[in-house]
């Protein structure tokens, strides 16, 4: 279906193939920091890029932001090439970024003072899901602009959930990331012990998959990436350490004791001083390994 015409900013790991969905159903436009991608996106799906925000949205009903942090989103609404000099009253934006509640609230307030509909609309499901088009999508607004937002997501999901007002999307988000992030360090542990005292890497991961200890860590990322070998990078280590911050803020804003998620904030924090900014995030089991001296392979 046609949703009108759009624009679609950042094109970064999880932007591009979302933008690919999109430009099935929209007239699109989209615009990148780096212009270079923006323009061999637009050759190579037959849409338009853009030089500036405000060019990119000039026109456009609804437009998609996927950038890393809702600081940058902020930061994009400003200046004469920003995107407030371009939205018209009546537009919509949607924040695909893992941004924060708070940042977003402060969006949404100045976007309502023109008349411009806000909602943020993480999203999770990985580069693979935004391939498809089955990303789940936890959208925080109001009902009439969940509403109008629905037909939009749904050329990028397959589960397209309102779970609250404006900033609840990016505290769901935050959470569900936090929680992968917990798994992630927990399964390479857990698996290099058992290694090392002789289990076989494959057999543990099998048996543990049968078993209550499984999590999309251990069923998905590792019999993928950890026992191949593979470590392909498709999501940055940087933006699940950011998403850990979002969600310990959440909990401090919200007088709740998470020393699980502080600690795996710490942790992740390390690993990112210790890989760098382009690691993906399963990278930190390789830190695991390199502490144990062993290799999860099978
Ligand atoms: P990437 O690092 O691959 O891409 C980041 C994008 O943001 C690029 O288009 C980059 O432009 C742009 N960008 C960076 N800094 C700025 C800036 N200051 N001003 C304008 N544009 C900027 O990130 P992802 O695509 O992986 O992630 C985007 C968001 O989606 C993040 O919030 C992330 O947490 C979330 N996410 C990612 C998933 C994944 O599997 N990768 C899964 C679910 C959510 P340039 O090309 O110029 O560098």
């Amino acid at each position: 279906m046609s949703v009108g015409p759009a624009a679609f900013l950042g094109l970064g790991a999880i932007g591009a193939p979302m933008a690919a969905r999109l430009a099935r159903g929209a007239g699109l436009t989209v615009w990148n920091r780096t212009g270079s991608r923006a323009e061999a996106f637009a050759r190579r799906h037959g849409v338009r890029s853009a030089a500036t925000p405000r060019e990119a949205v000039g026109g456009a009903r609804v437009v998609v932001t996927c950038l890393p942090t809702s600081r940058e989103v902020e930061a994009l609404l400003d200046g004469p090439e920003g995107l407030l000099a371009g939205l018209a009253p009546g537009a919509l934006l949607l924040d695909c970024t893992s941004g924060d509640p708070a940042g977003s609230r402060r969006i949404a307030a100045r976007l309502a003072g023109r008349g411009i509909a806000f909602a943020d609309a993480p999203v999770s499901g990985g580069t693979t899901g935004a391939e498809a088009g089955t990303l789940t999508i936890m959208v925080g607004a109001d009902e009439g602009v969940f509403a109008r937002a629905r037909p939009v997501l749904a050329l990028m999901g397959s589960r397209i959930e309102r779970v609250g007002p404006v900033g609840s999307g990016h505290a769901l988000k935050a959470v569900n990331n936090a929680l992968l992030a917990v798994n992630v360090l927990a399964v390479g542990a857990g698996l290099a012990a058992l290694v090392k005292a002789g289990v076989p890497a494959r057999t543990a991961v099998e048996v543990l998959n049968a078993s209550s200890g499984r999590s999309f860590v251990s069923e998905t990322l590792v019999p993928e990436r950890v026992l191949t070998g593979a470590w392909p990078r498709t999501f940055r280590l940087a933006l699940l350490e950011k998403d850990i911050g979002i969600a310990r803020e959440l909990l401090r804003e919200t007088g709740v004791e998470g020393p699980v998620l502080d600690l795996a904030g710490e942790l992740f924090g390390r690993a990112r001083a210790a890989l760098g900014e382009s690691a993906d995030h399963l990278e930190a089991i390789r830190l695991i390994e390199a502490q144990a001296g062993v290799e999860i392979r099978g």
